[in-house]
């Protein structure tokens, strides 16, 4: 199935966007309310959607819920029979599917190939089940899901599906109760993706160009939790390419925008469901966030292998020297490089004795947070305190970033 591009007014211009689609909606003002990177309240938002907000764990007790938002339960997962295009194993538009199938919702909203470009993002609407194959796999980029919801409304379709990632995910919770009011949204179901160092598509075409003497030819890139990256060719080989060998000095110090460098949500925690691989060790990794989350799962019935998800290593270590590079590279000072003999040695050990599983996935989340901070305190530092939530500043406290630190000249 090819779709057709959606016609929607092109963005205006805002200082720290992702064209979420808010801002191409009858009322772009909204944005002010919505915006994942203006004034997010997200123990208000995640009480809305799950009836409370994240345990923040008092003392030296350790709670899961610190780094990846309220969940019900944590699984590693796989469906039975991988889906042919998916990025994983089509959890996600299966899931979405199995609704449609069922006639649980009238249409799901979700991200398609651009037909000019298969790594752009382009929303669309998708009423039939056997459409949703057309969603499969990941793009790089940002399109603007949003912007989708209200004309999908006004033609009926009042039970929604929406699969997103972080902030659209946000700005879609923020409207809910409107949308509710005012345009009679009835059913929800939201199922989310972790997201984290999303650029342009333009920008990922120039990473491409690095990572393969072939770049047209690449039709599938995944950073996986063994510290490989996977790249599939249209020949049909496939190639896992250590995380240490990557030309990521290479990449002009803009390469990243700042919203990715600094947004405060690495796993979704406003879906219902959230599917992404961080913590599946080599599965994928489900994060079930409420009822609904649970039912959504249940669709699957025993099309989907479940099983716990493991924790192994330490990842403190790993988070200090990725927080030194982070530091020195928001200075304009070249990175730490390995020794080049010493990277296949350290590309070996790191799958077998650096964090693994849910270690893995907190490593993650806290490099996310260092990150938002560093790059904040350098660059938007009166952002710290409208941007950030307790839970980040949580997160990076141990590494004595959370106070604020005057700008260097
Ligand atoms: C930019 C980006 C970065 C990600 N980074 C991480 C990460 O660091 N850690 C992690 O655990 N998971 C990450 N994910 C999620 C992960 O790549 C898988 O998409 C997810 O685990 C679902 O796999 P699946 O086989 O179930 O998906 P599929 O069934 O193949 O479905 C993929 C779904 O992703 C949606 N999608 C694809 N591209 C985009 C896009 N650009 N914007 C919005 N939605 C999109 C489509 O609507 C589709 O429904 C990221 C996803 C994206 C888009
Ligand atoms: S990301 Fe969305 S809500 Fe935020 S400014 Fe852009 S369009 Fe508006
Ligand atoms: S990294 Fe954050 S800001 Fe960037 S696209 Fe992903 S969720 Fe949005």
């Amino acid at each position: 199935m090819t779709f057709i591009p959606p016609e929607l007014p092109p963005a205006p211009a805002r200082h720290f966007c992702t064209d979420c689609g808010v801002s191409r909606t009858a009322a772009p003002k909204r944005c002010g309310q919505a915006c994942q990177f203006i004034q997010p309240d997200y123990p208000g938002l995640e009480q809305a959607v799950h009836g409370r907000s994240r345990r923040l764990p008092s003392g030296a007790e350790a709670d899961d819920e610190l780094f990846f938002g309220p969940h019900q339960r944590m699984l590693q997962a796989a469906l039975a029979e991988p889906l042919a295009g998916a990025q994983w194993t089509g959890i996600t538009t299966r899931i979405a599917e199995k609704l449609l199938q069922n006639g649980e919702v009238d249409a799901v909203i979700a991200m398609a190939p651009h037909p000019d470009d298969p790594w752009r993002p382009m929303p669309v609407v998708v009423t039939r089940a056997e459409d949703m194959a057309g969603c499969r796999g990941m793009r790089m980029g940002y399109a603007p899901l949003i912007a989708l919801v209200e004309p999908a409304l006004a033609q009926g379709y009042k039970r929604l599906a929406v699969i997103g990632i972080p902030c659209q995910i946000y700005a879609l919770r923020a409207l809910q109760p409107e949308l509710e009011r005012e345009q009679g949204l009835q059913k929800l179901f939201v199922i989310g993706t972790p997201c984290s160092d999303n650029t342009t598509t333009e920008r990922f075409h120039e990473f491409l160009a690095l990572v393969s003497p072939e770049p047209q030819d690449v039709t599938y890139l995944e950073f996986r939790a063994d510290y490989h990256v996977e790249i599939r060719m249209r020949s049909g080989e496939v190639k896992a390419l250590p995380f240490l060998s990557l030309p990521l000095s290479q990449l002009p110090p803009d390469f990243f925008p700042m919203t990715c460098r600094t947004c405060v949500d690495y796993t979704n925690v406003l879906s219902d469901i959230t599917v992404g691989y961080m913590g599946g060790q080599g599965q994928q990794w489900l994060l079930v966030r409420n009822d609904r989350g649970q039912h959504l799962l249940e669709l699957l019935g025993d099309e989907v292998l479940l099983k716990p998800p493991g924790s192994a290593g330490n990842r403190v270590g790993a988070v200090k020297g990725f927080l030194k590079n982070v530091e020195r590279a928001a200075s304009g000072l070249p990175l730490r490089r390995m020794p080049n003999w010493l990277r296949p040695i350290v590309s070996w050990l790191m799958p077998r004795i650096g964090p693994r599983g849910l270690e893995f996935a907190r490593a993650r989340v806290e490099m996310k947070a260092l990150e938002t901070m560093v790059h904040l305190q350098r660059e938007e530092p009166a952002r710290l305190k409208t941007m950030v939530p307790e839970h980040v500043i949580r997160l990076v406290r141990p590494y004595g970033l959370a106070e604020p630190k005057p700008r260097e000249k």
